[in-house]
């Protein structure tokens, strides 16, 4: 059995849960995990904030808008009498429920149980339509079977053990349909894993059964080897390394959650990223093999501040590296780039939420310098030490750019710059040229 996920887009109207529909069908019976409609979440959280604000009449205003959508999906989706009304019952509890909230004072959990609205309407839209083509689906409550563990930590033994016997229980279905993202914390609430997290669901559920695969499904044909908004020519990547993905997707390409690398790589489950505008298009496969020694992709994180501390204290003393990472720590700000000399560290953060008492703090080290609006460029691909001339390749090709940093040699899968933000497009480019065209 196979996970397949489809994201916000994918059903993101009825032609497209339509379209969603027609796939699933023709691969048999498998879990299909979905994400909200496009754009429901982000409402949800604005009806959230209006509540927070007690703006009541805010809230109603967005909560009508929402459902008055929901209404012409229905409308569109069903032609049957029947299955509009059963649509219909469903959506509309949900948005009484959401109403519900318009009336008493309003808490961080209840927020939650907005949110997690979203994709328990997508999920019935679908399992309603499903019946409706004559396809036997059943509803697999994500809400029954994914949990959160006291460190807010996905319970694996847990998914496994419920989600197996709720797939027992329903051994006749043709489809199983369930939700991504939501989920209880180790209390029982309801909780979500993050926005974005359906494809952490999706790679969980794939671990839980030891699925064959893991099909993430979006509207774009795979992981391209360069970002497609800057760069032109980029071509989707036939295969990465688990580990490849994993830098990828944290250095800004949009098309897989970090987390979800994760679960999948342990359980050594292939990811295949395909396009529902394209299903017959190859995709990305991710898998714990790749081709040796090539460079795969190219992406970029922007909004990035890099910190330089110099001390004179630093040459030969010990202990001073641990003093510098423990103030970020204390401040909860993730580092993501090191270099060092002998003299002098600099790092990179993406938030500049604590900056200032970080600096603060700093400054009792040594000389603290900012650089503002850098951006992270990522080489990813088998760069393992003994492949002599692959991180000399991308250093020749931006060699007319101001590199501010350079890692290298933190894991075997990726080379990264830093350069200026009105230097991003140029570099992206030259990389591209110079890695992907000339070597074709
Ligand atoms: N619907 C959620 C979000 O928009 C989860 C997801 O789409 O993955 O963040
Ligand atoms: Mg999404």
């Amino acid at each position: 059995m196979k996970v397949l996920k489809f994201g916000g887009t994918s059903v993101g109207s009825a032609e497209r849960i339509k379209n969603v529909a027609k796939l699933v069908v023709e691969r048999g019976k498998n879990i299909v995990v979905l994400s909200a409609m496009s754009g429901t979440t982000n409402t949800l959280v604005e009806i959230s904030d209006y509540l927070y604000k007690h703006n009541i009449d805010g809230a109603k205003e967005t909560i009508n808008i929402l459902e008055n959508k929901y209404f012409a999906t229905i409308h569109d989706l069903f032609s049957a009498e029947a299955d509009r009304e059963a649509a219909t019952t469903e959506i509309k509890a949900c948005f009484n429920y959401i109403r519900s909230f318009t009336k008493d004072l309003f808490t961080i959990f209840e927020e939650k149980e907005i949110l997690a609205q979203g994709e328990l309407m997508s999920t019935a839209l679908m399992n309603i339509y499903m019946h409706s083509i004559g396809v036997k689906s059943v509803i697999i409550p994500a809400l029954d079977y994914v949990r959160t563990d006291k460190n807010g930590e996905p319970d694996t033994q847990y998914i496994k053990q419920k989600l197996t016997a709720l797939l027992e229980k329903y051994a006749d279905a043709e489809v199983f349909i369930t939700q991504g993202y939501i989920c209880r914390n180790a209390y029982g609430e309801i909780d979500n894993l993050q926005r974005g997290g359906s494809d952490y669901s999706a790679s969980l559920i794939g671990a839980a059964i030891c699925a064959e695969e893991i099909e993430i499904w979006t509207d774009i044909d795979g992981m391209h080897n360069n970002d497609p908004r800057f760069v032109e020519g980029t071509t989707p990547v036939d295969e990465l390394h688990f580990e490849e993905a994993a830098e990828l997707a944290y250095f800004g390409a949009k098309i897989l959650h970090p987390t979800c690398v994760l679960p999948a790589k342990l359980n050594n489950i292939p990811v295949r990223l395909l396009n529902t505008m394209c299903p017959e298009a190859k995709g990305t496969l991710i898998h714990n093999t790749s081709g040796k020694g090539t460079i795969k992709a190219i992406a970029a994180k922007d909004n990035i501040t890099a910190i330089k501390i110099k001390s004179g204290r630093m040459l030969l003393a010990y202990g001073f590296l641990r003093k510098v990472f423990e103030i970020f720590e204390t401040y909860k700000t993730p580092i993501d780039m090191i270099a060092t000399s002998e003299v002098g560290v600099s790092v990179t953060i993406d938030s500049e939420k604590n900056l200032d008492p970080i600096l603060d703090d700093l400054k009792k080290f040594g000389t603290v310098t900012i650089d503002r609006d850098m951006v992270i460029i990522c080489v990813v691909g088998d760069l393992e030490w003994h492949n002599t001339g692959i991180e000399a390749l991308a250093l020749e090709a931006i060699k007319e750019v101001p590199v501010r940093m350079i890692s290298y040699g933190g894991s075997n899968y990726n080379v990264s710059f830093l350069v200026k933000k009105e230097d991003k497009v140029r570099t992206l480019n030259l990389l591209s040229d110079h890695i992907f065209k000339k070597t074709k």
